[in-house]
């Protein structure tokens, strides 16, 4: 029996955008996301999305699980294709839905003919169809309004396809279709599900990342990079940007008040990500920051760091307790990777007593005070770059 995955327009979670574009680029992500498992044939046609194996042994499994994971889709259905033939319908249905018809109390049938050459009507072939479950399954009802599987046929041009509950995918916009922002990401909880919830509003992500060796080291490094590689299930391949801090980071501590550590060291994180965005036509920055959560992330903090920014900053964890973000975290398999225990450049030179209410004319002066723009400069070119795939699993 032949499985396909079938989105209909109906699943396309699209509002108010170009819906030609936006179908375009989601058919885009789902052939990236599948391409290693084989010839999969992904199409447009007749108000859905066909998702095909065109070759045995693939696995239609995890092609399932990745679907679950691409933005931009708000439900699908796995489907059992059978000939346009009556007989073939019927028999594909009690095969292919055997388990889920044994589990149910209730079911309804549902038929869709779009291809109007076939013989019979819609309200035939849901007649005949319940009355051949009913006969397969004695133990089961009919329930018209709440059915515990709704069996539905649809009769297309390529074939009939057969399919039972729908599944629930990831929601959001495609990938792509928003534009590209610039992710600080850290190796902490926050940073990775505000990367997510922004690639979520379809925005395509590129991340900078911090380093302080010796202070910090590579495995810290090969976690955040883990990190990216997890989000990718969710939000594609990610271009990654290390950028070695040690220097700025000492400099900063041998020339500025310490207790305006903090705020100077983000703000050269800050000026260092949007050189990067602007080379390469990224639109905004994208921060873990969450108001209050700690001293670097006072409002009078945030007045500071973003004076020195060019572009909008996005942090969509700004309003979320803590817990909410664990939550969040937990849900996209980020977590674990995050609780891992590396030193992430912000807590090396840490000042005991860091300013909560900083005033921007104190923070700008004490920057003045020395010219960091050679060391970014050689921060910028010093920096890796590489692409990271997605998680394989
Ligand atoms: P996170 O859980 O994301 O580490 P946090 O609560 O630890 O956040 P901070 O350490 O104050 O908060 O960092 C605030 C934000 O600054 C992070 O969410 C992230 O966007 C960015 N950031 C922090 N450290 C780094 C780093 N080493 N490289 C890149 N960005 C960083
Ligand atoms: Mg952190």
């Amino acid at each position: 029996m032949k499985e396909i995955l079938l989105i209909k327009n109906g699943e396309i979670a699209l509002k108010g955008l170009n819906r030609n574009t936006f179908e375009t680029i989601l058919v885009k992500n789902i052939r990236f996301r599948l391409k290693d498992l084989g010839r999969i044939d992904v199409r447009k046609a007749q108000s859905a999305i066909y998702i095909e194996p065109r070759e045995d042994g693939i696995d239609f499994e995890e092609a399932a699980e990745r679907l679950r994971k691409i933005f931009g889709i708000a439900a699908f259905s796995r489907a059992a294709m059978a000939q346009k033939d009556y007989d073939d319908i019927c028999r594909t249905a009690l095969e292919y839905l055997k388990g889920p018809l044994s589990e149910a109390k209730t079911f309804k049938v549902n038929a869709k003919r779009s291809d109007k050459g076939f013989p019979m009507k819609s309200p035939d072939i849901m007649r005949q169809l319940g009355g051949d479950i009913l006969r397969a399954f004695p133990h089961l009802k009919v329930d018209v309004n709440t059915p515990d599987v709704m069996v539905t046929v649809e009769i297309r041009d390529f074939g009939a396809y057969i399919h039972a509950n729908q599944l629930p995918g990831a929601g959001g916009l495609p990938v792509g279709s928003g534009g590209k922002a610039l992710l600080l990401i850290s190796g902490g909880i926050d940073s990775p599900v505000a990367g997510h919830m922004m690639a979520k509003r379809g925005l395509e992500l590129s991340a900078v990342h911090f380093v302080s060796p010796p202070y910090t080291s590579d495995r810290a490094r090969e976690k955040v990079e883990r990190l990216c590689a997890r989000m990718g299930e969710y939000c594609g391949r990610i271009r990654f940007y290390c950028v070695p801090f040690t220097e700025l980071q000492e400099t900063l501590r041998d020339n500025c008040p310490e207790e305006l550590f903090t705020i100077l060291m983000r703000r050269l994180m800050m000026e260092i990500a949007q050189r990067f965005a602007e080379r390469e036509g990224l639109q905004a920055l994208v921060t873990g920051e969450s108001v209050g959560q700690v001293a670097s992330q006072t409002l009078g903090a945030i007045v500071c760091t973003d004076a020195a920014c060019r572009m909008p900053v996005l942090r969509p964890l700004i309003g979320m307790d803590k817990s909410e973000i664990v939550e969040l975290a937990r849900k996209i398999d980020t977590f674990d990777i995050s609780v891992l225990p590396y030193e992430d450049c912000c807590t090396v030179f840490t000042p005991r007593h860091p300013k909560t209410r900083p005033s921007l004319a104190e923070v700008e002066a004490a920057q003045a005070g020395f010219d960091f723009e050679p060391l970014i400069q050689k921060a910028v070119e010093d920096t890796e770059e590489k692409w990271i795939y997605p998680d394989r699993r």
